[in-house]
């Protein structure tokens, strides 16, 4: 990886699709990222297939017009925490510095402990 410790703070990694076009979904390239980062990497933790499966979902329910009070059952609690387990279990193998952006639920935190890995940067 070539970005710049002392100029760049961390990547930001889309794990589910957010706004944009910057989704990744490659698991070797996720990997790749996790093993070789100096800096930390930040991640959107959404699990982008249970995000697609209960889009589908809905869709057939409601058509195009899926109401927004839906957003929550789609963009699930599941979707969060299968996606943020499996950041945290990338970063314990590749020791890698993480930081889960916007978490939100109350069960992604049992995934999370202050033990820090050691600085990568020396
Ligand atoms: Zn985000």
């Amino acid at each position: 990886m070539k970005a710049d410790p002392r100029e760049v703070c961390g990547i930001k990694l889309f794990l589910g699709s957010s706004t944009g076009n910057m989704l990744v979904e490659n698991e070797n390239v996720v990997r790749e990222l996790f093993r070789n980062s100096v800096i930390p990497v930040a991640v959107h933790c959404e699990d982008e297939a249970t995000i697609r499966k209960n889009t589908e979902i809905y869709r057939k329910k409601y058509g195009e017009e899926v109401p927004v009070s839906m957003h929550p059952l789609i963009r699930s609690r599941e979707a969060c925490f299968k996606s943020s387990s499996h950041a945290v279990s990338l970063a314990k193998e590749y020791n890698t510095r993480l930081h889960i952006l916007h978490l939100s639920t109350a069960d992604e935190m049992k995934l999370l402990s202050s033990d820090r890995p050691p600085d990568r940067n020396g």
